[in-house]
């Protein structure tokens, strides 16, 4: 499998080629799905009809799949052409699966997508062992037998009132088309466009769900729900103990730099883009230099970052241009790529004989000049700095540790019970709340000048 461009880089991609095991290509490190995909690759094209044979194997209906026609890479089974063009009608029409089309691409990524080979037969996984093997059967089984279905395609009923749309929660009237998926019910319906996974937010694919408390989901998402995924290689995690940072989950043999693939467990790593790097490898290839001083700053460094531009959170270096007050948790004043203290100070006057300066922040709300900056140090700390960013417009503030060692988890849930599935719901409850606390708790720190 090589050769075929990348839709997101283009030219930059020479052609995906598939690293050895983390489900990317090696030139330009996107998934394959991002990669153009002409036909079903006969990998997925297996894994699809024996999803689907399985399926109608644990089928309530006795619908058959759907068979294309000249005009459609797929089309819903078992209703009439007319009835196939006013489902079609309903969906955007960059997401209709006309052979040749954009939708047809679209189709074939979101296949790769939502119902990924890996989560379902352990041929096309990595390095499991003979006991995760094992449980990959059950919990595939076990997900065909007790979420699986096919949303059914059906022009609603002329005769009856009608019925409220899953998901927009808007009416679907007689003589609408409409989605029915058994799983949820009889009376439940969706609108065409509405029939999408409860988490991605994408249409289902080939109508494709699988049904868990009162949501529908593609498959990929689905999974998520039960179990772990690894951020790697994009495997499920069915080893006892994962590794765990920032809310994601890693094998712990994969939770390794992005770059130089050194293993991290216990080591500083610093997170970018949802992947973790070396230090070594983050410095030489994201080392950002002062705007100040011209020195690289080190990833132990504080540093303060506004649009773009960076110093360190020295008093040397975020300072004013002009006279050289130091800026660290003070309200500043940026214009023409440099800070200052004041108007005054921007305006090139000499801020001893002016008074224009102090009465442009005592115009400011006191409570904001009150509100302190996180520290910051210039020198070596155990845990790794800090980064102050300061975005646009609004000068907020903010403090993120960039590096940070590495936490073991141990999983808290097996394939089968409810009980523990629960823990596993306060703990995402959990890490929800604490990631927007301490989000909160960043955001009530911030200073702004207008
Ligand atoms: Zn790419
Ligand atoms: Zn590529
Ligand atoms: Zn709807
Ligand atoms: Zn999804
Ligand atoms: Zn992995
Ligand atoms: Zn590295
Ligand atoms: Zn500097
Ligand atoms: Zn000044």
């Amino acid at each position: 499998m090589c050769g075929q461009p990348c839709m997101r880089c283009g030219e930059q991609c020479p052609g995906f080629r598939m690293h050895g095991w983390r489900k990317i290509c090696v030139h330009c490190k996107c998934v394959r799905e991002e990669h153009v995909v002409r036909s079903v690759p006969g990998q997925l094209e297996r894994m699809m009809l024996k999803l689907v044979s399985d399926f109608q194997r644990h089928s309530i209906s006795d619908d058959d799949s759907g068979c294309a026609s000249e005009e459609y890479a797929w089309v819903p089974p078992g209703i009439k052409p007319e009835q196939v063009y006013q489902y079609f009608s309903c969906i955007p029409e960059e997401k209709v699966p006309f052979v040749n089309s954009p939708g047809e691409r679209y189709r074939i990524k979101q296949l790769l997508h939502q119902l990924p080979a890996h989560d379902s037969e352990p041929q096309y996984c990595n390095s499991l062992g003979e006991e995760e093997k094992k449980e990959l059967r059950l919990f595939s089984q076990q997900r065909k037998r007790e979420n699986l279905g096919r949303g059914i395609v059906r022009l609603f009923p002329v005769t009856m009132t009608g019925a409220i749309c899953q998901q927009c929660g808007r009416q679907i009237c007689g003589g609408d088309i409409a989605v029915f998926a058994s799983r949820a019910g009889h009376g439940s319906c969706w609108h065409p466009q509405c029939f999408q996974c409860g988490s991605c937010n994408e249409l289902l694919v080939d109508l494709i769900y699988f049904y868990q408390d009162g949501h529908i989901y593609c498959g990929r998402h689905h999974a998520e729900r039960i179990k772990p995924r690894c951020q790697a290689c994009d495997e499920i995690i069915f080893a006892d103990e994962c590794t765990e940072a920032e809310g994601r989950h890693w094998h712990m043999k994969h939770f390794c730099c992005f770059e130089c693939e050194t293993v991290l467990g216990g080591q500083r790593y610093i997170m970018r883009e949802s992947r973790p790097y070396c230090c070594h490898c983050y410095e030489s290839l994201y080392a950002e230099y002062c705007d100040a001083c011209g020195e690289h700053i080190g990833i132990d460094q504080g540093q303060m970052t506004y649009e773009g531009q960076h110093w360190h959170a020295s008093e040397e270096c975020f300072s004013c241009a002009c006279c050289r007050l130091p800026l660290l948790g003070r309200p500043f004043l940026p214009r023409r790529g440099l800070i200052f203290c004041s108007r005054s100070c921007s305006l090139g006057e000499d801020p001893d004989n002016s008074d224009s300066c102090d009465s442009a922040l005592q115009s400011k709300p006191v409570s904001h000049k009150t509100i302190q900056n996180p520290q910051h140090s210039s020198t070596p700390r155990p845990q790794g700095g800090s980064s102050v960013t300061v975005t646009s417009k609004v000068n907020t503030c903010r403090t993120a540790v960039k590096a940070a060692s590495t936490t073991t988890a141990s999983f808290p849930l097996e394939s089968k019970g409810t009980n523990v599935t629960m823990h596993y719901y306060i703990y995402l409850a959990f890490l929800w709340w604490f990631t927007h606390m301490h989000y909160f708790l960043i955001k009530i720190q911030g200073i702004y000048i207008t």
